[in-house]
């Protein structure tokens, strides 16, 4: 039987990948503000997300999902932003474009700053200090003070989510985000490949469309002077999470630091912290299936998670790497619809395909997650299942972290520049490739 939810009822359980925070008083005092803060986002909002899911559910959209592995202090600034948000949109388009489908956006973006580590220490030669964790609880350099969780930390990450969400409000609610002004959508810095090429006479055909349709109905075009984009994070600083959790009267708990939240690979123990936490709450719930998920285990999961079986409430996003796939994948599928559960899939083909170069970068082949993508609509298809969204790490920017693509970056171009403290991210012109890719497996 279902024990009764409260905010802090996680707090029962055992919740891994926390911080251990030296001052306890100092984290409540910092917990108290947090919670008196203005919220983010509204359970409108929210609401209104989980109806674009139910859509996706129903093969009518396909969500894109994607950002930073983790989003940095330093780059909360309009550069960084608008080149991620224009990148995010513009693969949009060629998904809308290419496969004739709606397309929900949703940013790994204003939140997105913990991250899950797979030792608690990191050990350079005789010193031994606790690993990073993400901007929001320590810092990357490697001194005690700056690897010391310290909560205030969780205000900073706060402030930036607010900066980086008033930011994204501003350009998409018009003028950047206008398709009536395809000057905004130029390629930048993309070399000229048949991917660009194929980009320019998309943008060209929509422009020609756009002018048609103005002539025949004047003034009817408005919803293309604006694009809905949504925020999530991974729910995994607890804490963090309590205190932007708030009731909305009949409507119930809604974290309103986001819009969507999920649980990471390895916090989505049954019994655990983060599994409790997440059921308790009214936002749409992602959740990481990865190589060690039994198909017993994850209908039990959607059970404790979704009981109502509402539509909208669940994505399984799974990220089992290109080579693993076709293995794991079907008998998943097959138990969740034994279970007549109602769940939107989404594949992730970053998380199973990182490895480490010779020089110990942490690195992906664009091959290897085209490889997967691939093989996620396949296999979806073959068993009568439907692929309803994507889950990347992705940057607007010319960066060098993951090998191949349009660039044909090997492993030594990757030092180039390798900017990513955390996971390796696919850059401007992979991204965009990849959206190609993902139009023509929609058709
Ligand atoms: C992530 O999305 O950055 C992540 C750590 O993924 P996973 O939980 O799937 O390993
Ligand atoms: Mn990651």
């Amino acid at each position: 039987m279902a024990q009764q939810w409260q905010p802090d009822s996680w707090q029962n359980r055992t919740a891994r990948q926390q911080p251990k925070y030296p001052d306890p008083a100092a984290l409540a005092e910092t917990l108290k503000r947090l919670a008196s803060l203005p919220a983010l986002t509204t359970a409108w909002e929210v609401d209104r997300l989980r109806a674009e899911l139910v859509q996706a559910a129903d093969g009518r959209a396909f969500v894109l999902q994607g950002g930073d592995c983790s989003e940095s202090f330093d780059d909360c600034n309009s550069t960084a932003m608008l080149r991620k948000l224009k990148v995010l949109i513009q693969m949009s388009l060629v998904l809308i474009a290419g496969a004739r489908k709606r397309v929900v956006r949703i940013g790994r973006i204003a939140g997105q700053y913990a991250k899950p580590r797979s030792s608690d220490v990191e050990r350079r030669g005789e010193v031994e200090l606790p690993c990073y964790r993400g901007d929001i609880i320590n810092r990357p350099g490697f001194t005690l003070a700056e690897r010391t969780p310290d909560p205030q930390l969780m205000l900073r990450a706060f402030e930036r989510s607010a900066m980086t969400l008033n930011f994204i409000r501003a350009l998409s609610e018009g003028g950047f985000a206008d398709l009536h002004h395809p000057e905004n959508w130029d390629l930048e810095f993309v070399r000229n490949t048949p991917g660009s090429r194929r980009y320019q006479q998309l943008l060209d055909s929509l422009t020609d469309s756009i002018r048609f349709m103005e002539v025949v109905s004047p003034g009817e075009l408005h919803q293309l002077r604006r694009v809905d984009f949504f925020t999530s994070h991974d729910a995994l600083l607890l804490h963090y999470e309590q205190a932007l959790t708030k009731s909305e009267r009949q409507r119930g708990w809604y974290n309103l630091g986001t819009h969507m939240v999920w649980i990471g690979d390895r916090t989505r123990e049954l019994g655990g912290a983060h599994v409790e936490y997440c059921r308790g709450i009214r936002n749409p719930v992602g959740v990481k299936v990865g190589n060690s998920m039994t198909p017993e285990e994850l209908v039990e999961l959607i059970g404790i998670l979704n009981p109502e079986n509402e539509s909208g409430r669940l994505t399984l996003i799974h990220r089992f790497g290109a080579e693993k796939i076709r293995e794991r994948l079907p008998a998943l599928v097959g138990a969740v619809r034994s279970a007549g559960c109602k769940v939107l899939w989404s594949c992730d083909p970053m998380h199973g395909n990182t490895h480490a170069t010779r020089s110990g970068l942490k690195t992906r082949s664009f091959d290897d997650i085209i490889s997967e993508i691939i093989g996620a609509f396949r296999i979806h298809k073959e068993l009568g299942s439907r692929l309803g969204g994507i889950h990347l790490e992705l940057t607007g920017e010319d960066v060098t972290e993951c090998t191949g693509g349009p660039g044909n970056l090997t492993e030594s171009d990757l030092s180039r520049d390798y900017r990513s403290t955390v996971d390796p991210r696919l850059n401007y012109e992979q991204s965009m490739e990849i959206a190609f890719l993902l139009a023509e497996q929609m058709r």
